[in-house]
């Protein structure tokens, strides 16, 4: 019944933690393990490129088995990469994935840490990758993030003697963390963040191997291990009621924007690391041997390492406040300590641990989600001392205005106190994620504050410090404001407290396309971040737009609330992109930021500032055909896009395809991975490819080779075979080798400077062997490889057409390339010159 009761309450506990800004709120078996890494002294740090690279068996292993410090370096946040739970992509996405990582590590037990380095979207090569990414600025982040958290042991995700193998990002991560072990501990560089942080020198450098390195588990049984050392991760945790891979694999599963929720496991595993730098460890088993990884480790530490040894050797599971007076005692003994580094890790820890046992609840709650710079904010205070422990909250302190309000207050056993104070937002800084302030580059994102750059979030802006006695002793708590709430289908919510504009705008679409010189009516979003928001909007637009009219006024009386002001878009008559532009005025101020909000149940809210504005772009396009149905795969926003030039466009429900319903239309197009992700597809496929032979034209993104779900010789009408070969140069030279192909004459002329302009890749798996019947139209390939010709094939079949195409238009829509548009049309347009005469043609 015992045993059964902890595993409730390790779970329960576990699960709230999941959910961030949710207090925790931790059960004795909770503080007897804080109490086990408060006295272990030695951190471990592993490096990798992306979110979700990381091996979190091996992160929840030395965090939770061997007690270590343990952090994941990720170089970059993963803009480059998709999403398959919602619309956001780009620097969306990385808000999201970093939020996710975060997610992870709160199951696993890691800390998380990242350099200014932009996912620019998949690389070959660390050539290519170090070509866009600033190396030294990179270099200098991952120096900068060993000098700050001091690991004794590094392991590196990936090789770096194998460029070419695998992401450019990847190898690259390895090469760095290679040359930062040498430079992280050289007084003589990076010199100018020698004034925040020391020098370090790591002990020993690792990269994390397996079987798939070396290509088959034979292979890698063969291989000479005398440089490796292995451990059992499959180690089972009684204390949590799970395995060590069981508490991986749910850290991993956060990772659920990228597909990864999978099933947990458990039972014996065996994890290898080669050595690669620094000393060789004497006991194999032990990836911390000959490092002191105790309180004797610094100076002044023997005698806090005898009082909190006794405490570990005799934990009280029923009675953790027992150990008050002696944690009061050490708190203190810490806080003298002359090694800053430590002084500062183990008072937080010890902190979170007198807090715990003294089942002292201390909240800041403020009354509104979020408050604008220099606002007065209203706060909820509940304090509660949930032990016999003598405690005295004697003030507290708003970190926003430093201002102390006194309270002289005895935190009697189990009587909550509600208390308020009123802090002022004393800041002219937002709390949206920093990164994004500024814009970056490609490769990089642009912070100058030394001290942000590598932190996973913004610092909270807004936070209380309780002042307290606790058995006559001084000690300072520190809680973020939260925006606590509930909602009747979830329960009890939790959400980081912001620092918002006075007034936002946002334009609801990221690109606008004008395909002939009629006006569009644009709506502009303004969101009030305060009462009585009292102004008007213009927008700047390009000298040969217009927009009309050239202001509106804007009155707001709720903070929250939003209205929509319509403007008049006119486009030049020849072809032209620009920007617009809304600006806010309020009073003497401008504000021309957009605010998007994300929301997820894994993640906490993330409001995400942006600067507001949408491409607008004038093309010169022609058009065949006009009623197009969709059959949407991953999730992409081509319908939209198509829909903007006019096209009508239908979703088409899978299960409701039969030999007819595709008739009406003039073509239909499959959206990216259908055949990975659309199981309808399977039973759906003969009426897809009877349409084409019927005289219909069908248009198929881009697949990935593994899992799909029809039969691999049903893919198309005549055999494909789909391959990893992609083009990931957006600027690589594109020729026609088909130059008579109505494809790229009918209805536009298809010409060299419409493959200018395109964003993060030409394409992805394109097939790299096909039958007689298709006609390769387009040639390309990235710098050092062979020609590339599967990104466009066509085939006739029957009366129709069936087109192929790995070409990345549900990238190059969305961002508006007048090319790539050209291109899309005439794919619609193909098999229809007879039937529509040049002066027919609608625009
Ligand atoms: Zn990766």
């Amino acid at each position: 019944m015992r045993k059964l009761l902890l595993f409730i309450l390790v779970n329960c506990a576990f699960i709230s933690t999941i959910s961030a800004q949710k207090p925790d709120k931790l059960s004795s078996n909770q503080i007897y393990e804080k109490v086990q890494k408060l006295n272990f002294l030695g951190s471990a740090l592993y490096i990798a490129a992306h979110p979700d690279d990381e091996n979190t068996r091996l992160i929840a292993y030395l965090s939770n088995n061997v007690k270590a410090r343990t952090a994941y370096l990720s170089l970059t946040r993963g803009d480059g990469g998709q999403n398959l739970i919602g619309p956001e992509i780009r620097e969306q996405l990385g808000v999201i994935r970093t939020q996710e990582l975060l997610a992870a590590r709160r199951v696993d037990g890691g800390q998380q840490l990242f350099t200014r380095a932009n996912d620019f979207g998949y690389s070959k090569h660390p050539d290519e990758t170090l070509d866009i990414w600033n190396k030294d600025e990179v270099l200098s982040d991952v120096v900068w993030a060993i000098r700050k958290f001091k690991p004794d042991v590094i392991i590196n995700r990936f090789d770096h003697r194998t460029p070419g193998r695998t992401h450019g990002h990847h190898t690259t991560s390895a090469m760095l963390s290679m040359e930062a072990f040498d430079l992280a501990g050289d007084k003589t560089k990076y010199t100018s963040q020698l004034g925040t942080y020391d020098a370090w020198q790591p002990t020993r450098l690792f990269f994390n191997t397996s079987w798939w390195f070396y290509g088959s588990r034979e292979k890698f049984e063969k291989a000479d291990k005398s440089k490796m050392l292995n451990f059992d991760i499959g180690v089972y945790y009684p204390l949590k009621g799970l395995s060590n891979n069981e508490l991986a694999s749910i850290a991993s599963s956060q990772h659920l924007c990228q597909g990864f929720g999978r099933l947990t496991s458990r039972g014996t595993q065996q994890e290898y690391v080669e050595f690669l730098k620094g000393d060789f460890p004497k006991d194999k088993s032990n990836i911390f041997s000959g490092i002191d990884t105790s309180w004797s480790r610094v100076k002044g530490g023997k005698a806090i390492g005898n009082i909190l040894y006794a405490i570990e050797k005799d934990f009280d599971f029923v009675n953790p406040a027992s150990h008050l007076p002696q944690l009061m005692k050490a708190y203190g003994m810490i806080q003298n300590l002359e090694d800053d580094h430590w002084k500062t890790i183990k008072l937080a820890e010890i902190e979170n641990i007198i807090q715990a046992c003294a089942g002292l609840y201390l909240e800041a709650s403020a009354t509104a989600s979020s408050g604008t710079p220099r606002a007065n904010v209203a706060v909820n205070i509940e304090a509660l001392n949930r032990s016999n422990a003598t405690i005295k909250l004697i003030s507290m302190t708003s970190t926003s205005d430093q201002k102390t309000t006194p309270q002289n207050l005895n935190l009697a056993a189990n009587k909550r106190e509600n208390l308020s104070l009123e802090a002022n937002l004393a800041t002219d800084t937002y709390s949206a994620p920093y990164w994004l302030f500024e814009k970056g580059t490609l490769g990089m994102y642009n912070v100058a504050d030394q001290q942000l750059r590598g932190l996973p979030e913004t610092p909270r802006p807004a936070m209380v410090k309780f002042n307290l006695e606790i058995e006559g002793k001084s000690i300072t708590i520190t809680k973020p404001v939260v925006y606590r709430y509930s909602k009747p289908d979830k329960g009890e919510l939790y959400q980081p407290f912001e620092i918002l504009p006075e007034v936002t705008a946002n334009f609801k679409d990221k690109v606008i396309i004008f395909s002939n010189d009629k006006t569009k009516e644009i709506p502009v979003t303004v969101k009030a971040g305060k009462d009585n928001v009292d102004g008007y909007v213009s927008i700047k637009h390009p000298y040969s737009w217009k927009v009309y009219p050239a202001k509106q006024k804007v009155n707001i009386q709720q903070k929250g609330d939003e209205v929509t002001l319509m403007f008049t878009v006119v486009p030049p008559s020849t072809q032209s992109e620009g920007v617009l532009t809304p600006e806010v005025y309020i009073g003497d101020k401008k504000y021309t930021q957009a605010l998007n909000e994300i929301e997820y149940d894994h993640i906490p809210k993330q409001s995400v500032l942006l600067p507001s504005e949408t491409k607008v772009v004038r093309l010169n396009i022609q058009k065949g055909g006009q009623y197009i149905g969709y059959i949407q795969g991953a999730g992409d926003a081509i319908p939209e896009s198509l829909r903007q030039i006019g096209y009508h466009v239908e979703i088409i429900d899978p299960s409701t395809i039969s030999g007819e319903s595709l008739e009406k239309y003039d073509a239909v197009v499959v959206g990216i991975r259908a055949y990975n992700t659309v199981d309808e597809l399977k039973f759906k496929q003969k009426y897809i490819l009877d349409y084409v032979k019927n005289g219909g034209n069908v248009i198929v993104q881009y697949n990935t080779n593994r899992r799909i779900k029809v039969e691999r010789d049903e893919l198309a009408p005549f055999s494909l075979q789909l391959s990893r070969d992609r083009v990931t140069d957006e600027n690589a030279k594109v020729e026609v080798i088909a130059k008579d192909h109505s494809i790229v004459n009918f209805p536009n002329k298809i010409e060299a400077k419409d493959f200018d302009g395109w964003v993060q890749e030409r394409g992805l798996y394109f097939p790299n062997s096909w039958a007689n019947e298709f006609t390769p139209i387009l040639s390309m390939h990235d710098k050092g490889e062979t020609a590339k010709k599967g990104s466009l094939l066509i085939a006739k079949y029957g009366k129709g057409n069936y087109i192929y195409t790995g070409l990345s238009f549900f990238r190059e829509l969305p961002a508006g390339v007048p090319g790539a548009y050209k291109l899309f049309t005439n794919m619609i347009s193909v098999g229809k010159e007879q039937v529509i005469t040049k002066k027919e043609l609608k625009n």
